[in-house]
């Protein structure tokens, strides 16, 4: 049996407090606070209590997501933002056990957009309205590529006068080079820690001076310094992985007090050591389960936070986006990545909206969103609500 699903027994043996009576507690009160205060306040929920939650199914799950759905509503509209994806490159230096594009990978076809294309996309996400662009990459450190995303932000900057937003997802780099970037004009940056329980990292990643559990966690407090909008993040279902481990995940993000997380289920990769462990893994559907109860959970836990509904939920799940979106999640990040290179980003495999063009992503968008009740903000740079308001109080 999975460590997860023991946990799940053990939970519902020893509970004291039923899920409701937790839901109860901790939903509605949120609501007031936010009516009281219009602040985040200081909800607290015990690692025992998250884990109950995370554990909760039929109607219990279904009171969980409703509480969530209304918290993000009282607190942030039934507005989505986005983000226009580029994948600037997939030359990697590092070979996390669970990615694709590892530089272990030998059967990828490396690439990296000139700097044309990417002020192309850029421009293009800005004539859809998009308000934001995420640059994200495979990771390297070099001079060069340092110099070239300094180039690069400054240039997109420069489109019709600095009014695209800019998140970069570029890996660890010094602190230095944080700032250099920031002074350049990024502002949100996206680092996920991929597990915050130390042992676990090291089974996910190998273990040498390139994959540093403690270096990730530096960088993590380096963008924090620097003042980005800093985001983190876990995979759900990974090898290994426990419901105390994922508990733990989201009372990492509390306590880092984080303006944006993403989450997504773990897919398998059969060009990665992790492929070997997808027998032991929970089903896709199971998976997918787990990551929209961790988003409802951590609504509640940090009500004005941007929580991202990640590409992954998509590729599990057709319906994977809305359905994050319904628990939780306020921002999208549609691909505008040129089609020719789509396909040699694959992170992991068969991942959603490879062959979409821009344009029918941003119609198709519209329409899936206002199925369910939420509308897309557009031509806004959709900020963190939660770093918004803890800098106009220091
Ligand atoms: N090099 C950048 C961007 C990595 S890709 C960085 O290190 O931050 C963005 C995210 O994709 C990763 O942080 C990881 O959480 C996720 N990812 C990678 N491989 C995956 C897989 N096989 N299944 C699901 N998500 C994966």
């Amino acid at each position: 049996m999975y460590a997860f699903f023991r946990n799940f027994y053990l939970c519902a043996k020893f509970q004291t407090m039923t899920i409701t009576e937790i839901l109860n507690k901790v939903g509605p009160s949120i609501l007031q606070q936010a009516q009281d205060s219009g602040t985040e306040g200081s909800r607290t929920l015990t690692h025992e209590k998250i884990k109950l939650l995370l554990a909760a199914e039929g109607d219990d799950k279904k009171l969980l997501f409703d509480q969530a759905l209304q918290t993000k509503l009282a607190h942030l509209d039934n507005y989505v933002h986005l983000r226009g994806l580029i994948e600037y490159s997939n030359i990697c230096t590092k070979y996390c056990l669970y990615c694709g594009v590892r530089c272990k990978n030998l059967k990828v076809e490396r690439y990296t957009l000139s700097d044309e294309e990417v002020i192309e996309c850029a421009k293009l996400a800005h004539e859809l309205g998009y308000g934001s662009v995420a640059l994200q990459s495979g990771e390297r450190s070099d001079k060069a590529f340092v110099d070239k995303i300094t180039y690069l932000v400054q240039e997109i900057k420069k489109i019709d006068n600095g009014s695209l937003g800019i998140t970069l997802s570029l890996g660890e780099q010094t602190e230095e080079t944080y700032r250099r970037w920031f002074e350049a004009g990024a502002h949100r940056y996206l680092l996920r820690i991929e597990a915050s329980n130390e042992d676990l990292y090291y089974k996910i990643h190998p273990h040498d001076e390139k994959h540093d559990f403690q270096q990730r966690l530096a960088c993590i407090d380096g963008l924090l310094k620097v003042g980005y909008q800093t985001g983190t993040g876990v995979m759900v279902g990974l090898p290994f992985q426990t419901l105390d481990d994922l508990a733990d995940d989201l009372l990492f993000f509390k306590q880092k007090d984080v303006a944006m997380v993403g989450m997504g289920p773990f897919i398998p990769h059969p060009d990665t050591p992790l492929w070997q462990y997808r027998d032991q893994i929970p089903s896709a559907e199971e998976r997918m389960e787990l990551t929209l109860k961790m988003i409802a959970v951590l609504r509640l836990m940090m009500p004005e936070i941007n929580m991202v509904a990640a590409t992954a939920n998509q590729t599990v799940d057709p319906q994977g986006r809305e359905k994050a979106i319904l628990a939780g999640a306020n921002v999208i990040m549609p691909n505008l990545t040129p089609n020719e290179f789509r396909e040699n980003y694959l992170i992991y495999p068969d991942k959603a909206c490879v062959k979409d063009k821009p344009d029918e992503c941003h119609s198709c968008l519209d329409v899936r969103l206002a199925a369910i009740g939420h509308k897309v903000l557009y031509n806004a740079w959709g900020d963190s609500v939660a770093f918004t308001k803890r800098q106009k109080k220091s």
